[in-house]
């Protein structure tokens, strides 16, 4: 069987990434309720029961509310670096001691093989996760304000790229948001813009023919037309064919995305 991914639920108000292969089931985040994401796994065709493992990228709620119910429930290993685990220990509440599952770089799960990379943000440790299976990569960034040399080594020659077009600049500026929260969300710590995401995959993509899924848009100061265009222009005007060429798509905050086989 091949690797399946499918964005259960992608955006500023919850996030939740579902992979799986022949031997291992594993949850990317699980940030809205343990109710909506056992429905959506259901929707898709399979089975809440059968995950083994969920990844935590940092502890802000739309990443981690359901984490604690779910592992509770289906007795499931919760997996997070150390300084996330302190900062989520309140919120998930309580977690069976062989479910707390501490990860420093990389670690085997099943079939699977998934390293976090350290990502700007303002939570402890943020990180983002490549995971591999067999000749496969799959990456995912989201919730980083700024991108470095480190990130772009992390997250190149992937065939599914997960990345975050959480705004656009100008709607932040001219948006409801008070001050404060437009310069957070702009900041080095932030998230990144649909600008930002359309010129970081022109460094990223090796063939061209790749799978690329826009995620984490913002509610307030996005849209799904604006972040596809803006991206897709980007990606034309370097020279890189879409659809036909490489795949573009969207990931949706309030439900699930096609899956995708690699
Ligand atoms: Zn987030
Ligand atoms: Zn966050």
């Amino acid at each position: 069987m091949d690797l399946k991914f499918c964005s259960l639920f992608s955006g500023s108000s919850g996030n939740c990434q579902f992979i799986k292969t022949e031997k291992t089931t594993i949850l990317v985040d699980a940030g809205l309720s343990g109710k909506k994401i056992q429905q959506e796994i259901i929707n898709i065709g399979e089975d809440p029961k059968k995950v083994d493992a969920i990844f935590i990228t940092h502890e802000h709620l739309d990443h981690v509310q359901g984490a604690g119910i779910l592992s509770r429930r289906f007795d499931i290993p919760i997996y997070a670096n150390e300084e996330t685990w302190n900062a989520m220990n309140s919120t998930i509440g309580e977690v069976k001691p062989h479910n707390i599952k501490i990860i420093k770089d990389d670690v085997e799960v099943g079939d699977l093989f998934v390293e976090a990379f350290d990502v700007s943000h303002d939570s402890v440790k943020p990180v983002g996760y490549n995971i591999y299976y067999k000749n496969k990569k799959l990456s995912m960034v989201t919730d980083t304000g700024c991108i470095n040399d480190y990130i772009v080594n992390s997250i190149k020659n992937s065939d599914l790229l997960l990345i975050e077009s959480n705004h656009d600049e100008d709607m932040v500026l001219i948006g409801p948001y008070p001050w404060p929260l437009k310069r957070r969300v702009l900041g080095e710590y932030g998230h990144m813009s649909n600008d930002t995401a359309g010129n970081l995959i022109t460094r990223v993509i090796k063939k061209g023919t790749e799978i690329v899924l826009l995620g984490h848009l913002s509610k307030e100061n996005n849209f799904p037309q604006l972040a596809y265009k803006t991206v897709e222009n980007i990606l034309i005007e370097n020279g890189i064919e879409v659809n036909p060429g490489l795949c573009l798509n969207m990931t949706y905050r309030d439900r699930s995305s096609l899956v995708y086989e690699l």
